[in-house]
């Protein structure tokens, strides 16, 4: 049985003040206790949060990371000092950051090594844009991204990642892939991680991105193949957060 994971991308939102009083609300709730959560928050909020979630079950991520232990890269974010800070998570290779930073494939792989060798937990990004899926090309973009990110990733270390599959035209735009298509491809995708590890692939998570809601998490978890959710608009409002944390 894989543990449902919700996690919230809080994306470039919330000073520190605005993010204590989201955080503050979430924790007021009874949130259900056999489903991972986890906020992602900007860099500039991580120890902040990280105090106020002491002492609950919500796990801390942050949005991204340099793949170097250190050095002359300006304005970068290395590992350690993510861990320093108590950071579980860290979402790689969110597909804004593949458009408007120049994430590649090997970017994210050498990032995943990375996180991974400082025990944060990845969420891997994936995910075709609009004009992929009316070419119908859907599935080799994916398995590409998949067959990029993990190249060289131990067997051992496989569990450790959690895979986010966000199809770029269903992020922020109200839109969501249909239950059914989300979950065709995420059993794909667990098909590619299939024949990359084996059996071990059923031990990953592998959750669905975009618009992601309340009234539309339900059908989303009922699906066996869907293990979670990566939410952006809908984590910023504690109340809906909270409803798809106990869906
Ligand atoms: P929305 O839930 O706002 O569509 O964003 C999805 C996303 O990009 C999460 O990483």
């Amino acid at each position: 049985m894989r543990t449902p994971i919700i996690a919230g991308n809080w994306k470039m939102h919330n000073n520190i003040e605005e993010s204590l009083k989201l955080v503050r609300a979430i924790k007021s709730y009874d949130l259900a206790k056999n489903v991972e959560k986890v906020v992602c928050v900007p860099f500039t909020d991580l120890k902040s949060v990280k105090e106020e979630i002491k002492g609950t079950d919500i796990k801390l991520g942050a949005q991204n990371m340099h793949f170097e232990e250190s050095g002359a890269y300006t304005g970068e974010i290395s590992a350690s000092m993510l861990k320093e800070i108590g950071v579980d998570y860290v979402i790689i290779g969110h597909s804004e950051r593949r458009e408007y930073f120049n994430e590649t494939d090997e970017t994210v792989n050498k990032k995943i090594k990375t996180a991974i060798k400082h025990n944060i937990k990845p969420i891997l990004c994936v995910g075709e844009t609009l004009e992929q899926r009316e070419a119908n090309e859907q599935k080799k973009i994916v398995k590409t991204q998949i067959e990029g990110a993990l190249k060289d990733i131990e067997t051992r270390d496989i569990e450790e990642i959690v895979v986010a599959y966000e199809p770029i035209w269903a992020i922020g735009t109200g839109k969501t892939a249909s239950s059914i298509d989300a979950e065709d491809m995420i059993k794909f995708i667990r098909e590619t991680i299939n024949s990359l590890y084996g059996s071990l692939s059923q031990k990953v998570r592998i959750q669905y991105g975009g618009s992601v809601k309340p009234s539309n998490i339900v059908e989303l978890m009922e699906k066996e193949e869907i293990d979670g959710a990566l939410v952006g608009g809908a984590s910023l409002k504690a109340e809906d957060f909270v409803k798809l944390v106990n869906f």
